[in-house]
């Protein structure tokens, strides 16, 4: 092995890491204190760039959890008894918190999950903008009343909290995601327990501290590192009211499942397969250039990530050539580079993985047009894998059918648009999809027929913005009300229904009437 390349086998990994000082272990931040886990169980957290190990979470059990819900339970009554006015203040100041953060946040990111800083500043900016969204709880919180359902009676309706809500997160958008939640659970006057991957567990204790700072009372938020134990008592947690779940499709089918079994409301969304289409008219190097955001970005490790490409018609002749010079020009390595394009994928399972996909692909009969498992010049002890493109493949084939979750774009070719709506419905999954022409007739059609929850005319990556639902479909998301926009307010309150008179008032609404004559 040399410094400037990534030969090292996991054997040879795990070796190297296991002579490294002993990492810092993490503590649980429960009801405004900072605690350790008594579970015997560690994981290391390590920067996918280099293999260093960063610290070492606990593997948190039910007692733990326990813990963490018995002290949002004990502050629900006072937070959810403050003015929506005075809880929005908080938000605004996490927002400030945040802003002040930013490169803390950002490094933070970038170290504990290898995307390259630019991407972590940008996934900054995204948490800071669903925390904007929910500095208008004053508005969106309100209910609906209407005046004389009969005659000297009103009928309301109230939104209240709905009590305890934990949120378990992914590996790939340390601050984005816990952020999805956090900030319209306890802005709707509920109390909240975060349970992040314990992957990128640090980023969230950043967070914690940054509430700690703002002096958000004790128990409204709490943080409990650990894996599946966890996450099982968090699903079995009678005072758990609500569940928010963000992971790949097989867990998300898991959560759903047990969460609802013990009768809690869910959002759980899940693993992607989005496909790019690429009509004849499309305006070549901008197309270009958003494909290889889309795919190569993050290291292809965003549920957004176009990770099939399918030309129609002459499409094919005009974008491929084009598609690999620029996709050979792309440079992994350390994301704190700023000339790097793309960083590490997670973990050396995860690089070991997306090997194996590459492999099965090409032993399946797709075209390696362009190879990223031995990227040049990549820093030692990282999990890197370049930009690949698999071409040729068939629907059939398993690049086409798992969510490969890594740099790889697989490439079909079909004759019409209506080929294309068949080959993006038949997946299994529909979370994002975009579609690449002028023509407004293609969109039309496209986006009408698609059974995709979020589409992109010419746009790569439709994330929506944190002010409408994000929202994907079919076994990319299990459950009704989906993220952030007004979907948010929805899942985080419940609906109260008051109709009311008053017999001083009269019951036929006399009173009314005799003010109205006096004026
Ligand atoms: P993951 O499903 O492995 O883990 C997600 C969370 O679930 C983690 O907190 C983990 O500790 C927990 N978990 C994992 N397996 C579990 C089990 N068997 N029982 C109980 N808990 C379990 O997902 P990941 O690898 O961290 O994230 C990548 C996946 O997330 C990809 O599939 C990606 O598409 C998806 N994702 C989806 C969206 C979306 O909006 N739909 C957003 C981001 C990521």
């Amino acid at each position: 092995m040399t410094a400037e390349t990534n030969t090292l086998t996991s054997e040879e990994r795990a070796a190297a890491a296991e002579t490294k000082p002993a990492a810092r272990i993490l503590q649980n931040y429960i009801g405004g204190s900072w605690v350790s886990a008594k579970a015997a169980g560690l994981v290391d957290v390590t920067n996918p760039a280099n293999g260093e190990v960063l610290a070492r979470a606990p593997l948190s059990g039910r007692a733990e959890v326990e813990a963490a819900v018995a002290a949002a339970s004990a502050a629900w009554p006072e937070w959810r008894a403050r003015s929506v006015g005075e809880r929005t203040e908080f938000i605004y100041a996490m927002r400030e918190g945040f802003r002040q953060r930013v490169d803390e946040l950002a490094a933070s990111i970038t170290r504990e999950s290898g995307k390259v800083l630019s991407d972590a500043r940008a996934e900054v900016t995204r948490a800071i903008e669903v925390l904007e969204v929910a500095c208008a709880s004053p508005m969106t919180m309100q209910g609906r009343i209407l005046e004389g359902v009969a005659r000297g009676i009103n009928t309301e309706t109230i939104r209240q909290s709905v009590g305890v809500c934990a949120a378990i997160t992914p590996f790939n958008f340390p601050a984005m995601v816990p952020m999805w939640f956090l900030p319209f659970a306890i802005v709707c006057g509920n109390t909240f327990v975060l349970k992040p991957s314990e992957q990128v567990p640090l980023t969230s204790e950043i967070i914690c501290h940054i509430l700690e700072d703002i002096g958000l009372p004790r128990g409204v938020v709490n943080l409990v590192h650990g894996a599946h134990d966890a996450v099982n008592a968090i699903l079995d947690s009678p005072e758990i009211r609500a569940v928010s779940f963000v992971g790949s499709v097989t867990t998300a089918k898991y959560i759903y499942r047990r969460a609802a079994e013990n009768g809690k409301r869910v959002q759980a969304l899940g693993g992607a397969k989005n496909y790019m289409i690429v009509m004849p008219d499309a305006v070549l190097d901008k197309t270009v250039s958003n494909i290889l955001g889309s795919a190569f970005g993050n290291a292809g490790q965003r549920c957004m990530a176009g990770s099939v490409l399918v030309t129609v018609g002459s499409a094919q002749s005009k974008i491929m050539g084009r598609l690999k010079e620029e996709a050979e020009k792309l440079i992994a390595g350390d994301g704190t580079d700023p000339k790097v394009s793309l960083g590490p994928v997670i973990s050396s399972a995860a690089c070991d993985r997306i090997h194996e996909a590459i492999e099965t692909g090409v032993r399946e009969g797709a075209e390696l047009l362009v190879d990223g498992r031995r990227p040049a010049r990549v820093p030692a002890g990282g999990y890197f894998v370049g930009p690949t493109i698999l071409n040729n493949v068939k629907p059939e084939m398993r690049a086409a059918r798992e969510e490969i979750f890594g740099p790889v774009l697989s490439v079909m070719h079909v004759d019409t648009l209506d080929e294309a709506i068949d080959l993006v419905n038949r997946d299994p999954r529909g979370n994002g999809t975009s579609i690449f022409t002028e023509n407004g007739a293609a969109v039309r059609e496209y986006s009408r027929r698609v059974e995709v929850g979020m589409v992109g005319v010419n746009i790569g990556v439709a994330a929506s913005p944190a002010y409408f639902p994000f929202s994907g479909w079919k076994d990319s998301f299990f459950g009704d009300l989906h993220v952030h926009g007004w979907d948010a307010v929805e899942f985080f309150t419940r609906k109260k229904t008051v109709t009311s008179r008053y017999f001083s008032a009269g019951e036929t609404g006399k009173y009314f009437v005799e003010q109205g004559d006096k004026k």
